[in-house]
């Protein structure tokens, strides 16, 4: 087996990257290779100075002092040395190129296997099948001439022009007398010869020429004798028909290089065999695509008698025209899950054309243990689908509504709550509701969203759970309803929760209702002396810890016993209705009116010093002198006003507004003490 290695030039086939022109053509020149390579600083390969660069040069008439890597291209296919020749050769035809640049292991420069040289040592098999020139020149080329009284100029432009290595050299009788090659043009400029110099002075005359029915080993036998890579080809008259190249050769051995890959398939075969992947070749033959050879694998999984059945018998004639359609149509491989029996596999194919004959490889990848998962995955799931829809039955029957959700977004309903929103499903509710906090009612008896919270979830768990209520409108009806809210975790530390709201509308009414009675004075409808009380007291510990003053007016109807006497108990109780109306539109919001007994009251007036209170009492006295009934407007009371001070209770204090109240009575009555 010969390497690459073995056939290098390695004289005169680099320059150093920091060459002038004129340099490498001085190289090239001496050199029998048409190219020579550009090396760096480490030996390596940067790229390639051939011939027909150097007549480009010409053409451009570049000066020749100018860096050598000014006018080369810095792309470069090297080759391990180690590498066989046929190797070599695949990589010349694959990579349409004239040499390989080969290199050691550590990268750097080793030599040139010229195209000339790897078709001269490459197996003999090739040329073994009497192909002969007429073979190889495929088309009648116009054969590019010069007559030899013109210049190497000349020449050169004609070279650039139609992109070729040589031109014929003719005599005054148009006759082919020599040619002139790229070599030539690098010899010219290494010697400095001027490029005005008539051709016939440099150009070859010893004219290699080969017949039509010369048989293509010899001729590339006399090529590699006299180092030559161009020849004549005459016809039956001697004529010059056109231009043979090793290149032309080299191409030629490609149409002889499909039985080569075909050997070298065998050998590749032998290793498929230790592939697990299961491999099937299949060969089209009369219109039928047979399969003609399979790997150990397939053997162990389908048996030899696959062998010579059509494909379309193994994996069903409808999947096969499928594959067989798209792989004619990309002409390059196609990839596919396909089943054959109780198997899946992920199928590549890929698609050949070996000695004429349509051939198809096809990689069978075992996925069924993967197809199993993911049956079983599906099986999982639905028995989890079943499950939930259990869940979503039994939520459904609750009458409250149940919410899942992350606070904000809501994932699961019952059909309670789709009722109440008269929606059909979550999506439907948050295209009106970013949440579910924006349902709820802001009203000062129930939880609601003030801006400054951020989560109404964290801001709900944080009250006693007692006054976790919300007011919700029904918007069916349009009534106002009013919902216990319960939230658990979903799952131990999830931020998703269960949300139940439970309807207590009714419950909440009722204990509205009780809390009313038990803190309003029936008749006059404001608060009674246990609220007040209670009030007081609050007030005298806030008071007291935080040093605010706060005063407590007393207050009694005078004479009222007579007035009984004079209009009647029910006048009476019109009176006393009358003075609360008053009395409740003349104060804050948060001072606390209540009726102490009878026809006496008091007011508890928070943050209000006595000056203050005393304004105020004074400004009600008034006003309760104004008040007329069925022109009865004899109406006064009499005002007793304490402020608090620190160690003062509920007793001391009232004790004090009642000493007032009695002075005031004492002194004449309608009128304010403090
Ligand atoms: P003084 O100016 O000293 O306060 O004289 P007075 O008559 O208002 O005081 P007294 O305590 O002697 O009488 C209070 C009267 O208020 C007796 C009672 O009939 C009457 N009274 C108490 N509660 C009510 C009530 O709810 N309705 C009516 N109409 N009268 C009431
Ligand atoms: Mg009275
Ligand atoms: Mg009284």
């Amino acid at each position: 087996m010969v390497l690459v290695k073995n056939i290098l030039s390695t004289q005169n086939v680099s320059i150093s990257q920091y060459s002038t022109i004129k340099e490498a053509v001085e190289i090239l020149g001496n050199s029998s290779e048409e190219a020579i390579v550009i090396l760096d600083t480490d030996d390596k390969p940067i790229c390639t100075f051939t011939e027909r660069d150097l007549i480009k040069v010409l053409t451009n008439k570049i000066d020749l002092s100018r860096p050598i890597l000014e006018i080369t291209r810095k792309n470069i296919i090297t080759v391990n040395h180690n590498r066989t020749l046929e190797y070599a050769l695949n990589v010349l035809i694959d990579n349409n190129i004239r040499r390989v640049v080969a290199v050691d292991d550590e990268d750097k420069f080793i030599g040139i296997a010229s195209q000339k040289h790897i078709i001269k040592y490459i197996e003999e098999e090739s040329f073994k099948t009497n192909i002969l020139v007429s073979n190889i020149i495929s088309q009648k080329l116009n054969l590019i001439t010069i007559n030899q009284n013109k210049t190497v100029n000349e020449a050169v432009s004609l070279m650039a022009q139609y992109e070729i290595s040589s031109v014929l050299i003719t005599d005054n009788q148009n006759t082919t007398i020599g040619l002139f090659t790229e070599k030539d043009v690098v010899h010219i400029s290494s010697s400095n010869k001027s490029l005005s110099t008539p051709l016939y002075e440099v150009c070859s005359f010893d004219l290699q020429t080969v017949r039509h029915d010369d048989n293509l080993k010899d001729v590339v036998d006399i090529m590699s004798k006299k180092d030559i890579s161009i020849a004549l080809v005459l016809d039956s008259q001697n004529n010059p028909t056109s231009i043979l190249s090793t290149r032309d050769i080299a191409h030629n051995i490609k149409g002889n290089y499909n039985k080569f890959l075909e050997t070298r398939l065998k050998g590749v075969k032998s290793t498929l065999n230790y592939i697990g992947e299961l491999i099937i070749e299949v060969c089209s033959d009369n219109n039928k695509q047979i399969i003609q050879w399979i790997n150990e694998a397939s053997i162990n999984r389908f048996g030899h008698q696959i062998i010579d059945k059509e494909i379309s018998s193994v994996i069903g004639i409808e999947e096969w025209c499928n594959i067989y359609t798209e792989i004619r149509t990309n002409q390059k491989y196609t990839k596919k899950k396909i089943q054959i029996d109780e198997y899946f596999y992920e199928m590549i194919c890929s698609y050949h054309f070996i000695s004429n004959k349509e051939t198809i490889l096809m990689i069978l990848r075992d996925v069924t243990d993967y197809e199993d998962r993911v049956t079983c995955e599906v099986l999982k799931r639905e028995e989890k689908e079943k499950e939930l829809a259990l869940l979503q039955n039994v939520i459904n029957q609750q009458s409250s509504l149940i919410i899942v959700s992350n606070g904000t977004k809501i994932e699961l309903v019952n059909q309670s709550f789709l009722d109440f929103y008269d929606v059909s499903s979550p999506t439907q509710f948050h295209k009106s509701y970013n949440c579910i906090c924006d349902t709820f009612v802001a009203h000062p008896s129930f939880f609601h969203l003030t801006p400054d919270d951020k989560n109404w979830i964290d801001t709900i768990l944080q009250l006693p759970e007692k006054d976790r209520v919300v007011s919700i409108v029904n918007l069916k009806t349009i009534e106002p309803k009013a919902f216990s809210v319960q939230i658990n975790n979903l799952l131990p530390n999830s931020n998703r929760f269960v949300i139940t709201l439970t309807d207590i509308t009714d419950i909440k009414l009722e204990s509205q209702k009780h809390y009313y009675h038990a803190t309003h004075d029936t008749l006059t409808k404001i608060y009674n002396r246990s609220f007040f009380l209670d009030k007081l007291n609050d007030e005298i510990t806030a008071s007291s810890r935080y040093k605010t003053p706060f005063s407590l007016v007393i207050f009694d109807i005078d004479y009222f016993k007579k007035f009984n006497d004079t209009y009647g108990h029910l006048k009476g109780d019109e009176v006393l209705v009358s003075v609360c109306e008053v009395v409740n539109l003349n104060i804050r919001k948060t001072d606390i009116f209540a009726r102490w007994g009878g026809e006496e009251f008091v007011i508890l007036l928070p943050h209000t010093t006595i000056q203050k209170a005393e304004i105020l009492a004074e400004n009600l006295r008034k006003l309760i002198e104004k008040i007329s009934l069925d022109k009865i407007n004899n109406i006064t009371a009499s005002f007793g006003i304490s402020e608090y001070t620190q160690g003062d209770t509920e007793k001391t204090l009232i004790q004090k507004s009642d000493e007032c109240l009695y002075r005031a009575k004492a002194n004449g009555r309608n009128q304010v003490v403090i």
